[in-house]
């Protein structure tokens, strides 16, 4: 099945193994390049999230999915892989229309996608306990992992595609039932997915559909038949979904804001990190939870590296994100532009110096897009709102440090802590940064680079938990100890421990 990009989509849920695209209510998404109508999404309501519930909720309890061998699962996502990768074209362009985003990101975030669903298939093949027989003959003591139950996915627009994959193989790898709800600015990839597991024989129920808006997030965080949430989004958004979340006390794994520094030594490769610093700074538009918005550059060469930094920005070149060699696509609503660019406005207001782009695209073939130019902004206060707040755009700041400490105390001044970089070739100054650094990932002489098998999560306000990797893997799964006894019970409690 080849994906087709039509005028205009027409999106909704998908229940028990049945869509549903008649709402009462639709969300109109236009292309963020060229301000057309590309898809009309069903604003789901409670008693959608109500009845996509109830049939995750059967199929877990009494349907085959949690029961098949792991080898039948892991069947089943290895033919999801294998049909993404068919559709690959198809489903980047969904994802770039709709995103903003490049259309070779979008490429390389449906090739990911891919990696995640084999290296999925392959977790559910490992899923296993642990047996303790070290307590005496008569005691046997099993640990057994099972799938947590109903699990809810809620994701955002930056990645769709991709954090989707993130999360729901992972999931049904473990034997869990799932409700997933798109960001309503990108569903169209997600359903294309759905459409996938459907393709592959997923049986129904397993897998539900919700579109919408906040609401859906919220009645899905709420609701007390779901086992797990898994959640990415904004920090702002993941403090409400705790407060939905505990009435059932769900298990939460919240992927959420960053603020990452890109930390350059003087002794580093210099070019490798001019061309990391821009490529962490405005990769997917720098709408990217692990852009790396920060640069803190080491005094002594700072003046050279930025002059570098400057000439590398300026061959960027800013587009229709469906054309092939475009770096910098549109920006995903008006609303974000806007506030991206008052925060480099009041950057400026703050003490920063702009050197370098700072503007909308009002003039040409872009006008009628989303698009500005890539920014730099130079001699940035650690106590400014551009310093400490998540921007999410194509924005950025450079603070200088003397020393290791200084760096450190820099890296750790805000309030996120998803990821950081550092440049060096001094491998004891990489160890003690990369050790004292708060944050759930850092990127070594590199940057933006994860392979599957590596957890990823936040430390302090960028979140809860880990996704990817067994970690990842182990959020979807809960741990029962069963204790046996094989010939009398314990007579004392505590139990006796004669003269040890
Ligand atoms: P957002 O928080 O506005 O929305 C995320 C999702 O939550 C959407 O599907 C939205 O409809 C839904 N939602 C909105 N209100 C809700 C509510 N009250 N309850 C439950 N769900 C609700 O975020 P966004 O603007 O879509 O995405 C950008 C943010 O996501 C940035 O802050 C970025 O750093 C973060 N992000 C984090 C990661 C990560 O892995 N840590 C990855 C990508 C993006």
């Amino acid at each position: 099945m080849e994906t087709e990009i039509r005028q205009t989509r027409r999106l909704g849920h998908f229940i028990a193994g049945k869509w549903e695209v008649s709402s009462e209510e639709f969300f109109v998404r236009t292309a963020p390049a060229t301000g057309t109508v590309v898809a009309e999404i069903a604003l789901g309501t409670y008693v959608d999230v109500e009845r996509a519930v109830r049939a995750a909720r059967n199929s877990f309890d009494l349907g085959e999915w949690p029961l098949l061998t792991a080898i039948e699962r892991s069947t089943v996502l290895h033919r999801v892989a294998d049909l993404i990768a068919m559709n690959l074209e198809g489903l980047a362009k969904l994802d770039s229309e709709e995103g903003g985003k490049p259309i070779r990101i979008a490429r390389d975030d449906v090739r990911g996608s891919i990696a995640l669903t084999r290296y999925a298939a392959g977790l559910a093949l490992q899923m296993h306990g642990t047996t303790y027989t070290n307590n005496g003959p008569d005691y046997m003591g099993l640990i057994i992992r099972q799938p947590a139950g109903v699990v809810g996915l809620i994701t955002p627009w930056n990645f769709p595609l991709l954090i989707m994959c993130q999360k729901l193989p992972f999931a049904l790898a473990a034997g869990c039932t799932v409700v997933v709800k798109p960001s309503e600015f990108t569903t169209s990839s997600t359903a294309e997915l759905v459409r996938l597991y459907q393709e592959a024989g997923l049986p129904d129920g397993v897998l539900n559909l919700v579109t919408g808006d906040g609401r859906v997030g919220q009645a899905l965080a709420e609701h007390k038949e779901v086992d797990v949430l898994s959640f990415t989004g904004s920090t702002s958004t993941g403090r409400k979904v705790i407060e939905a979340a505990k009435g059932n006390l769900k298990k939460l794994s919240l992927e959420l804001g960053g603020k990452a520094a890109n930390v350059v030594f003087s002794d580093c490769d210099v070019n490798g990190a001019v061309e990391g610093s821009v490529f962490g700074a405005f990769f997917n538009n720098g709408e990217c939870c692990v852009s790396q918005s920060r640069l803190l550059i080491e005094d002594s060469i700072a003046d050279g590296f930025i002059g570098q930094l400057i000439s590398r920005t300026n061959q960027l070149s800013v587009g229709n994100p469906l054309d092939d060699d475009i770096d910098i696509g549109a920006l995903i609503h008006e609303s974000h532009l806007k506030s991206v660019m008052s925060h480099v406005n009041d950057g400026q207001s703050d003490g920063a110096r702009l050197i370098s782009g700072g503007k909308r695209i009002t003039h040409g073939a872009l006008s009628s897009g989303l698009f500005m130019l890539p920014t730099i902004l130079d001699e940035v206060k650690p106590e400014s709102t551009l310093f400490q707040k998540e921007i999410f755009g194509p924005v950025l700041s450079i603070t200088r440090f003397k020393t290791l400490t200084e760096a450190i105390e820099l890296a750790n001044g805000v309030d996120y802590g998803l990821s950081n970089s550092v440049w060096s070739n001094d491998i004891n100054k990489v160890l003690k940064f990369s050790r004292a650094v708060k944050s759930g990932t850092v990127y070594v002489n590199t940057t933006i680079d994860a392979p599957v098998q590596m957890p990823f999560g936040g430390y302090k306000s960028s979140g809860l938990g880990r996704e990817m990797g067994e970690a990842g893997f182990e959020e979807f799964t809960e741990l029962k100890s069963i204790s046996i006894r094989t010939n009398r019970m314990p007579i004392s409690f505590p139990p006796d421990i004669g003269n040890l």
